[in-house]
């Protein structure tokens, strides 16, 4: 194996794993972790019993509810998911001279250097796999590989807690050739539908008819038919917070909302918990942008370039007049959040003025919090810190809601 040596790690069914590693009750047991079955919303992760009755990620909860009634339903609990990654991340970080994560529990490394051979390579890989088990409890799906499309593929195969490598551009087309065109990641649910309406169902039918691929997608379309023979030359990416394009909370209601006024004040409080994110990490939105699924399930999306904000009453102003311009009908899911993000003001103030322009700020946000306070009997003002937690944020939101 000459060139890039790349692995794929992939944790198994990693939010479940942890809560069953926790809770040795639940071991064996259909695990599914998302809303429970009485709310609204969809299933984020289940474990492998759970999927043995056909459950997935996405899914809706009541549908995951009829396959398997006698499931254990919880809610995530992000906080602990983080920590855990954070851990996860440092082993990795002692084998990869690059490290393009994916996800908390997901991620590329760059051992090229390190292993200089694949039996190096090997090694490393399967002492990543020991050390997860060891020291932090947990299974993981590995694979190696020449590239990114390779290692990927490879780390699905054998799950759960399986090993493979694909070491050629051959190996790779040998084991992929007559599989769906959307066994090529990056081949998404839209992709598929162009091509297969097109004649193009198989990886093989990519490398068959190249130029009708190609004048299909474009520039898109040569790197498909790249992958397809296995051609792959992509790095790399470092993780850059720098590189997060958008941060942004939505909240399924549990019962559909058509109190526009209440819309606005959810909007505020999303926007606090959007503020809080953007401030950790040093930056700065210039866009803002508002989600809304009405009842019949119809969703919209529509932003605005602002000159630059950062504050959660500069985020919710823009939502809200992003929400005055919509039709009033009942709404099911409402999200806001701040998009081109930036690491430096773009206006040219002077000290003075972004005092005034702080004090400001803050004199506005001080009184909205009194007026929800007051409508909603809530106390923010002391715990605004909270709301900074998920969980807390969407109880926060759901009892807005029923208090109305
Ligand atoms: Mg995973």
């Amino acid at each position: 194996m000459q060139g890039k040596i790349i692995i794929h790690v992939d944790m198994d069914a990693f939010f479940a794993s942890v809560e069953v590693r926790d809770n040795p009750k639940l071991r064996g047991k259909p695990v599914i972790i998302g809303s429970l079955p009485h709310e609204r919303g969809v299933v984020s992760t289940c474990s492998y019993e759970a999927r043995k009755f056909g459950i997935h990620s996405a899914m809706n909860i009541k549908d995951a509810y009829k396959l398997c009634p006698k499931g254990i339903y919880m809610h995530p609990n992000f906080e602990k998911y983080k920590s855990v990654s954070e851990k996860i991340h440092k082993i990795w970080d002692c084998y990869a001279t690059t490290k393009e994560a994916i996800a908390l529990d997901e991620a590329y490394l760059d051992v090229t250097k390190k292993a200089k051979d694949i039996n190096g390579a090997r090694t490393i890989a399967l002492t990543i796999k020991r050390r997860i088990k060891e020291e932090i409890g947990l299974t993981c799906s590995v694979g190696v590989a020449y590239s990114k499309i390779a290692a990927k593929t490879a780390s699905e195969e054998k799950k759960p807690n399986g090993y493979y490598e694909i070491l050629t551009p051959k190996d790779f087309v040998n084991l992929v050739i007559d599989r769906d065109v959307d066994a090529l990641y990056t081949v998404g649910k839209k992709t598929k539908e162009k091509l297969n309406n097109n004649g193009i169902y198989k990886i093989r039918d990519i490398e068959e008819n190249k130029e009708k691929v190609i004048k299909l997608l474009g520039k898109r379309g040569e790197f498909i038919v790249n992958l397809s023979f296995g051609i792959d030359e992509r790095e790399l990416k470092e993780y850059d917070p720098k590189n997060v394009q958008q941060v942004s909370r939505e909240i399924t209601f549990q019962k559909d909302v058509s109190d526009y006024e209440l819309l606005k004040d959810v909007l505020f409080v999303l926007s606090i918990s959007v503020a809080s994110k953007v401030k950790e990490l040093g930056l700065y939105g210039k866009g803002v942008t508002l989600k809304i699924t009405y009842n019949d399930m119809k969703t919209i999306t529509r932003s605005r370039l602002v000159n630059s904000c950062k504050y959660a009453i500069e985020i919710a102003k823009s939502g809200i007049s992003l929400l005055e311009q919509e039709e009033l009908k009942k709404v099911r899911l409402i999200g806001i959040g701040v998009y081109n993000l930036t690491n430096y003001e773009i206006r040219q103030l002077s000290l003075d003025d972004i005092i005034y322009e702080e004090n400001h700020i803050l004199k506005d946000t001080k009184k909205e919090l009194k007026r929800l306070k007051e409508k909603y009997n809530l106390d923010f003002e002391n715990n605004i810190t909270k709301l900074y937690k998920i969980s807390i944020l969407f109880n926060t939101i759901e009892y807005m809601r029923k208090h109305i």
